[in-house]
């Protein structure tokens, strides 16, 4: 199958209509996408990136009128959220119907489902009559893509088409939500920061989760690998030590003069511009086949508990 790169939607909507698969835009990364009603297409969906089944997808869509349509209720403070933050990188876990077929929740009854904030796709999921389930456009385990040819680069040959909606501007996955014994709970942390979710919900209604107990299903300890294996820690320290080997240097803000191979996520410590770059360094640095990446622990606060979390599975090796 050849697969083609486009910046128009029409073919996407013919190609959508028919059930097959296409690689979409939004803010956070790219996604796989395909009609979420349709248990085939989504079965498709886990076999073209290698994804396990117990894996849940999320279900994006362009209104809170049309979420309504997929779920039981939508609890007070999730609906204010939505309001607030939609469309954006928010994910919403809620009671689900059943018109979303199980293969997309891996039979959990309930659905992760978000609004993506992209012109392109917006414009995409309100010319169908039907929500797109989509997970990142990566083979499973590997760096999110956050442009067109990233997704070529690792699903050349395996959809018919790409959608290109330029660089995603958040550049990280979405924060996954949930309402659980009246409380917020965090499972995933992504492009809204927990600051965020407080200013709405109020400090008191979050149940504030440690960094290593987030756990939404599917989240494992390794993913968004490197072929070259990442090791964080204090960069001066990590320079010197790895000295007589191919390196590359993956910073936060800091350029280090000596080196060559280096990707500086923001020069002026912008957390946002370096969570935008993220994957973007990722996939530049591992294809220089270098020894090692070598990174640092990012501040933890803001998005850079998000970036954290992605480094950290990302250096995990079994
Ligand atoms: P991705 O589409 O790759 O960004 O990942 C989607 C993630 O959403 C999954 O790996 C789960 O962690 C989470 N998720 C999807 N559906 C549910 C659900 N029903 N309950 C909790 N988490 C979910
Ligand atoms: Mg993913």
């Amino acid at each position: 199958m050849k697969t083609r790169i486009s910046k128009h939607i029409d073919s996407a909507i013919e190609l959508l209509t028919n059930n097959q698969l296409v690689a979409i835009p939004t803010e956070t990364v790219y996604g796989l996408a395909g009609n979420a009603l349709n248990p085939e297409t989504v079965l498709h969906i886990y076999e073209v990136k290698k994804r396990p089944h117990f894996d849940p997808l999320i279900v994006h869509t362009d209104s809170i009128e049309k979420i309504k349509s997929y779920v039981h209720e939508i609890p007070l403070i999730i609906h204010e959220l939505a309001q607030k933050y939609s469309p954006g990188p928010l994910t919403f876990v809620l009671p689900k119907n059943d018109r979303i077929p199980d293969l997309v929740s891996s039979g959990l009854d309930s659905i992760a489902v978000r609004i993506p904030d992209h012109p392109m796709t917006l414009d995409l999921l309100s010319a169908l009559d039907f929500p797109l389930a989509a997970p990142s456009a990566n083979l499973f385990g590997k760096i999110s893509p956050t442009s067109a040819q990233h997704v070529y680069n690792q699903l050349n040959g395996k959809i018919p088409l790409i959608l290109d909606g330029g660089d995603c501007s958040i550049g990280i996955e979405s924060t996954i939500v949930s309402w659980k014994n009246n409380k917020l709970e965090v499972l995933r942390l992504g492009g809204i920061t927990i600051e965020q979710l407080k200013n709405i919900a109020g400090e008191e209604n979050i149940h504030a989760l440690k960094n290593d107990q987030i756990t939404a299903p599917g989240q494992l300890k390794s993913h968004y690998t490197t072929q070259t294996p990442l090791i964080i820690g204090d960069l001066p320290s990590l320079i010197e030590k790895h000295k007589d080997s191919k390196i590359a240097v993956l910073s936060f803000c800091k350029k280090y003069d000596q080196l060559e191979n280096q990707f500086v996520l923001s020069p002026h410590a912008d957390l946002h511009e370096a969570a935008q770059n993220l994957f973007k360094a990722m996939h530049a640095l591992d294809a220089l086949k270098m020894d090692f990446i070598l990174t640092e622990v990012f501040p933890n606060t803001g998005l850079g508990l998000a970036i954290n979390d992605r480094l950290a599975r990302a250096s995990f090796r079994d």
